[in-house]
């Protein structure tokens, strides 16, 4: 009897632990705090920003990784033709993503088993500054408690870790790039929660769930509830006992990989007020005027005009140095500093207006003007 209770139990645990495993995140490795949706709903909220030169291009760069023997490297065709089907999607948010650097190899087998933000030490130090850093990794992977999940992608909201981690099985089908990328750009899952349950009804659905009313709720797809079709089967209902509908096409869904291939139009327009209020010091400087061969110090400012932040890239070594001062358009000394290339100055506190900066390092001075609106 003991030990029949044994069993019983053991099989017990078995199938919740079974159950408890099938419904970890095996899609998707973003998370948002709710610190970080609060300065997101913070900055979408703020009055949109004027276009300047960087209206529609998203500059990237891409860093392949593969093992030290030079396997498990994914081929560099592929990932410029899911670049192209990641151009199709953001068409209607009037985004074009341009490689910027030629594709960046990496052969190591300490990062070609990549593990969740451990194994990101290598995109410190390589990342392309001020463009959008997408890696390729043979296998991506996060521990949980002991057990490693197994994931597609992930990437950040907020902060200077401009780079989206994809894991090769999920490179190239057509949707995990793109979705990863709606992440950067501040879209949340379509089941997301956190803000509340989302009701078939369209009640409050600017702030529950994905906080878009143009997609529908969604009771968390899978390849379980969408069938090989792209039809929804499932038979889950909202809190008020209605049958859901959701959208097995959105992309921010967790639908069937094969079956994502869409924004709408609320996704798409959130996605371009955070790439011009947030992103907009993505920049591609590699187009030509900024000699990297020359002895003399040649530098850019951009954005030029720019209302929060100005970036100083110079044609020297990233962590070279350098003392610059500000001046007003009189000729007036406002600030002075030291600081490094790829520096970004805060000017904030500036008037609207037109100013000067002087940079020096130890053998020239050169100066440039920009626009403060
Ligand atoms: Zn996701």
């Amino acid at each position: 009897m003991v030990n029949s209770i044994y069993i019983w139990l053991t099989l017990f645990f078995m199938f919740t632990t079974t159950l408890f495993l099938a419904q970890i995140n095996v899609e998707c490795g973003t998370h948002l705090s709710v610190r970080e949706k609060a300065q997101i709903h913070q900055i979408l909220s703020s009055p949109i920003k004027n276009g300047n030169y960087l209206d529609s291009i998203v500059p990237v760069d891409v860093h392949i990784i593969g093992f030290s023997d030079s396997t498990g490297a994914i081929d560099s065709a592929t990932i410029m033709t899911e670049l192209e089907r990641v151009n199709q999607h953001y068409a209607p948010a009037g985004m074009y993503f341009v490689k910027c650097n030629p594709i960046n190899f990496i052969y190591s087998d300490t990062y070609a088993y990549f593990e969740q933000q451990i194994d990101e030490v290598i995109c410190d130090i390589i990342d392309f500054p001020n463009v959008l850093n997408l890696y390729f990794v043979p296998q991506l992977f996060r521990d949980n408690d002991g057990q490693t999940i197994q994931l597609c992608g992930y990437t950040y909201y907020l902060g200077n870790k401009n780079r989206v981690i994809i894991s090769n099985q999920c490179a190239a089908n057509g949707s995990s790039l793109a979705h990863e990328i709606g992440h950067y750009f501040s879209l949340l899952h379509t089941h997301d929660t956190t803000n509340g349950f989302e009701l078939v009804a369209r009640v409050n659905c600017n702030v529950l769930g994905d906080e878009f009313c143009d997609t529908p709720a969604d009771p968390t797809l899978s390849e379980v509830n969408v069938n090989t079709s792209c039809q929804y089967i499932g038979a889950a209902q909202d809190p008020h006992g209605d049958a859901y509908v959701p959208d097995v096409r959105n992309i921010m869904s967790y639908s069937r990989k094969s079956c994502r291939d869409k924004f709408s139009i609320e996704q798409a327009q959130r996605m371009r007020t955070y790439f011009r209020n947030y992103r907009s010091y993505l920049y591609c400087i590699n187009d030509g005027y900024l000699h990297t061969n020359s002895n003399n110090l040649e530098y850019v400012l951009f954005p030029n005009p720019s209302r929060d932040f100005l970036a100083v890239v110079t044609n020297e070594s990233k962590n070279k140095s350098y003392h610059y001062c500000l001046y007003n358009y009189l000729g007036k000394p406002i600030s002075c500093d030291e600081i490094t290339n790829y520096q970004h100055l805060n000017i904030t506190t500036l008037k609207a207006g037109t100013y000067f900066v002087a940079l020096s390092n130890d053998s020239t001075t050169k100066i440039q003007k920009f626009i403060k609106y």
